[in-house]
Order: C-alpha cells, then structure tokens, then sequence
C-alpha cells in the first residue's frame, strides 16, 4: 500500500473513510481493499492512498478483549468518479469530502516579507518549524540557541549523569531540539491543523519512520531524533537558514515597542522580527523579557510524580496475551480521574513506554523528573507523570509565582534526595498506606532513589489526589498501585507556567509591533507537535499579514 501517497492535484477529488475497523494481524493488501470496499470505491479508480489515522482499539468488551485498529484513510480518484456504494457510504457519513491539505509553502505572502531580517530565539520544535516555514517562503532567518547542536548535547549531559555537575547552557532542556530531543518523542496532537501533515513530511523526509503521519500513537524516540534533527538543520541551512550555537539571547534592544536588535553572547543582532520560542524552563530569560516590557502572566500548570512500573505490568493489562498482543509491543496507557469533593483530580501525562526516567534539570540544585524512550520502547520499565492542576489562585498572582513555586518542590526534593540528583521515591502502596519504603527501589533512573516520604513531600493537593486516584487506576490496570509501582519525583515541568499574552491573529505579544512569542514558553502549546504548529502559524500569520 502507498501509505504516503501525496494527495494529487487537478482533475482528482480525495475522499475520506473514516471508521474502519481491521484485524491487527491482518495483511496490508487486505487493508488497502478493506478501506476501499467501506469507501465504496473500485480499486481500478484509485489515484492515491494515504493513511490519515491508524489507533488500537484494545478496550474489553462483553468481557472479552478483541483488539483491532480503527483507521481513517484518504483515497484519491477522478473528479468525475462515482459508484453507487459510494453513495451509499457518503449518505452513511462513512466517507466525507477530505479538507485541503495545506502546504509550508504559501501562496499569499507579502512581498515585503522577503526584504525582512527574522531572529528566531530557541531551537525547539517551535523555534525550528517557525524558521523553517519562514526561510522557505524566502525570508532571510537567524536561529540563536543557547545549547549546543544536536551531536554535541550528549558530551555535557553525560557529565552531569557522571558527576553531577550541570552544564547551566546545554543540558536535557537547552540544545538542538530543545526539551524533545530526549524524549519519548510523542508527535500525536490532538489538533486537527492543516499544516500537521506537512511538519510530519518534513520529519519524514528527514528520516522519521513514514508511519508518524498516521499512527494515533505516533513517536519517534531519542535515538531517532538524534538523526532526524541534523538531517532537518541541513535542509533549512541549505534554505538559508543562519544556525548558532552556544548564542544566548540576554537582552532586547527596544524602541516604541519594536524590538530593534537582540543582545546576545556571541554579540548584537539587528532584526526586523523576533520570534521567542525560549520553552518553559528559560527562567532568566522570562525575566529578561519582563525588564524590556513583555507582558508576563501566571497561568495554570500541573505538578505531582513520575510512577513506574515494570513494562510487563502495564502490557498484560492493556494488550492481554497472545499472539496478537505481542505485534503490538510496549503498551501505553492514559488515566483520569475527576475531582471529588475537596480532592482534586489528576491524571497521567506523557507516558513512556519501554523507557527510563531522566533528570529535566536546567538548573544546579533544582530537581525535576521527565520520562524519554527510545524508537524501540526496549527498556523494562514503563514511566508516565501523575499530576494535578495548579492555578494562580494557589500559588498567587504574581507574574512568576509559578516558577517561585516549582523552585520550591525541585530544591526540596533535590534536598530529600541527599543532593546528587538522586530522587526520593516511595513505593505506590506505601504511599496509599503513608508509611516508608523499606528496602531497594529499583528504577530506570540513572541518578538513582532514595526511599522518602513523597506524601509528606509533596503538596497536600497532589496526596489527596493521587490517594483518591491510584485505587481507581488500580481497577483499570491490576497492580498499578501495588509495591511493584514506585512514585518518583518531583515532576514540576509538564506544563509553562507563565504566558505571554499575543494577539490571537497577528501572534504579536502586547504592546509590540514585531516581537511574536511562541511555543511552550509562551504559554501557547504544550508538547512537540503543538510547539511546531504553533510556531508555523505564527510564521505564516506573519508572512500573510505583513510585517
Ligand atoms: C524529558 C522530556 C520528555 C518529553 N517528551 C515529550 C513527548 O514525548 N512528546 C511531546 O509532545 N512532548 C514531550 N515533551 C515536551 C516537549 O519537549 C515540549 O513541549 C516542546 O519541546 C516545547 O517546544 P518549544 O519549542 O516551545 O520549547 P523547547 O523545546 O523547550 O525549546 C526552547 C529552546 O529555546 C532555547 N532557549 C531558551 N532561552 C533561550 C535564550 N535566551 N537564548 C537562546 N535560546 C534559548 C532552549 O535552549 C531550548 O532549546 C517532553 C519534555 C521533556 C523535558
């Protein structure tokens, strides 16, 4: 099947079937007539075949568990095409006209564009698709980091595994990629944005696996990405695009709210346009922006641990046994639990697979959990945050109380730790019971745990969640909560804490006339994908608007 056949232009129309429900064993030729006898279209007329989604369905019913994929897929055949089962599928709602895919390129942009100098600050996926989608629609792009190329981030990173000693510039946040380059690499939003399909071309052409556009539990993985991202930078370098490392941007230089140069460490920039994508870690630099008049917000974020368990736990559960199971490797899992009475909800966030916990600091003597896998999922454990929403009106109004609060978890669990970034960690069942963990806590983590008391760590409104929760979650994977989970943390950076608000069509931040936060650390997106969107629109909001 040609899985990514480009959707063709002309005399052709591209349908969409959508609720397919096949086999996961079944043979690619079987699926590609499958899709076609739902959408009622003969497979001489077919011009293209694209998968749109491909997710499993492996819920249990009537007490039996029968997986299967649900897919929805695009099939292009002549304008003038029609058969009477397509009818009978169109009239069903099965099959529906597919939207325009949209294109990086862009027909509609402002000439004057081309004669503009952009800065963009940060080389995370909002930063790089915001570069990408400007520099290919022939704007002149600077890109400024502050951490290192992609091939060069591991070297400081494994001397902080080995020593302790953090590299304040380049660690698992700051560098090529930005906080995603050592991740699970989930790429699934759950966004239906036209220019989704172009951003996971371009990762593809890049060298991400092909099933990235469809597959509704899309990754990619570090080691992948590790690849993925010198291959992206060559082909934006080759587009123009002016890539600097080890360049930290420290200052604005600002004019009648214009932003006239940036200041950086390697020097000061003349610009026509500032793009901030800094993520939500750049502490000092929310500080920077807040001295050069950038209005700064609190907003809500989520807190609370990583739990992991052994992989095997969570597969039995969610895939059962068998042969069919086994195809579908490591098992994920996403829970919820509402609020109830004074106890307030949480949930599962950024489950990794087949993974390891990783120390998401940026910052010596602050310590913060995070979870990465690589394209294999081949670890032994399964890890995944457990948090719960925390908004202004617990930690105050102030522009940074957010980070104040944050601060005040990571430095006390880094302290609980003993100081060397091991974690403190408690066993699930201990933690429901509030007592000690005695013996080892085995865990992926490379810094290693230290048995704590995480329920008296921790903010009350995490315990009282998570105590209403786990036994919940317990029902729905058996074991979650027993001593073979461990809760390990402190995981305070799932989510920005702060905002930049921007207009909603222009993405200009208040009060600046050239000046356009995006990302995570505006407070706009939240995840790989979602950062990239978001960063494309505002480059193409700009190109069709003029500067
Ligand atoms: C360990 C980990 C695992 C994750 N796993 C996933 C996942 O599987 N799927 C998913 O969707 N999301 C995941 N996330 C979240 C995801 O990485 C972020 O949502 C996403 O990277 C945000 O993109 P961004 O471009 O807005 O910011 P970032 O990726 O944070 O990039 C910002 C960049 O700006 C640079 N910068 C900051 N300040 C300055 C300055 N003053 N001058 C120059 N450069 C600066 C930083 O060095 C950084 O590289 C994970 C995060 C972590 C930490």
């Amino acid at each position: 099947m040609r899985k990514n056949a480009r959707v063709q232009t002309g005399a052709t129309k591209t349908w969409r079937v959508s609720g397919v429900e096949a086999g996961v064993l079944m043979p690619a030729s079987e699926l590609r007539a499958l899709l076609l006898r739902d959408a009622g279209i003969d497979p001489g007329a077919v011009r293209g075949l694209r998968m749109v989604k491909k997710s499993l369905d492996a819920r249990v019913r009537a007490g039996a568990r029968r997986l299967r994929f649900v897919l929805q897929a695009d099939i292009v055949v002549d304008a003038a095409y029609r058969s009477q089962a397509l009818g009978v599928a169109l009239r069903s709602g099965r099959v529906q006209e597919a939207p325009a895919a949209a294109a990086l390129v862009r027909e509609r942009v402002q000439s004057t564009c081309r004669q503009q100098h952009a800065v963009v600050v940060g080389a995370g996926p909002a930063g790089l698709f915001a570069a990408l989608v400007l520099a290919r629609n022939g704007v002149r792009v600077t890109l400024l980091e502050r951490g290192d190329a992609v091939e060069a981030r591991s070297s400081p990173l494994v001397r902080f595994q080995r020593t302790g000693v953090l590299d304040p510039e380049s660690n698992l946040l700051y560098g090529e990629g930005g906080a995603g380059t050592y991740s699970d690499g989930k790429i699934y939003t759950r966004v239906d944005d036209p220019l989704e399909v172009p951003i996971l071309e371009e990762l593809v052409a890049c060298g991400a696996p092909p099933e990235i556009v469809y597959d509704a539990r899309a990754h990619i993985g570090t080691d992948k990405l590790h690849l993925v991202l010198p291959a992206l930078r060559k082909r934006m370098q080759a587009e123009g695009v002016d890539f600097r490392f080890r360049c930290r941007v420290d200052d604005l230089v600002v004019r009648d709210g214009r932003v006239l140069a940036v200041q950086t460490t390697q020097g000061e920039l003349e610009c026509d346009l500032v793009l901030m994508a800094p993520g939500h870690s750049a502490r000092d630099t929310f500080e920077m922006l807040m001295q050069r008049g950038v209005v700064v917000e609190p907003k809500p974020f989520q807190l609370g641990v990583r739990v992991e368990h052994p992989q095997e736990l969570i597969d039995q559960a969610r895939h059962g046994q068998g042969s069919e199971a086994a195809l579908l490797g490591a098992a994920s899992y996403g829970l919820v639990s509402k609020s109830a009475g004074d106890l307030a909800a949480a949930h599962s966030f950024c489950m990794c697979p087949g993974g390891r916990i990783v120390a998401s600091v940026s910052e010596a003597g602050f310590l913060c959990t995070n979870g990465m896998s690589n394209s294999t999922h081949s670890s032994r454990w399964a890890n995944a945050a457990l948090v719960t929403t925390f908004t202004p009106d617990d930690f105050g109004h102030e522009p940074l109380a957010g980070i104040e609060f944050q601060r005040l978890y990571e430095q006390r669990f880094h302290v609980a730790g003993g100081g060397t970034y091991a974690a403190p960690a408690q066993r699930v069942s201990d933690f429901l019971a509030r007592r000690a963990s005695s013996g080892a806590l085995p865990s992926s983590y490379r810094f290693g745990t230290v048995s704590a008391r995480l329920d008296e760590l921790l903010p009350e409104r995490v315990v009282g969640a998570l105590g209403r929760a786990l036994p919940f979650w317990d029902n729905v994977i058996p074991g979650f909560a027993s001593a073979e989970g461990t809760l390990v943390g402190v995981e305070t950076r799932s989510a920005c804490p702060v905002r930049l608000p921007r207009d909603r069509s222009t993405y200009r931040a208040a009060g600046f006339t050239n000046l356009l936060p995006i990302g995570e650390g505006a407070g706009w997106a939240g995840g790989i994908m979602s950062a990239a969107l978001d960063g494309a629109r505002a480059a193409v909001a700009w190109l069709e608007q003029g500067p």
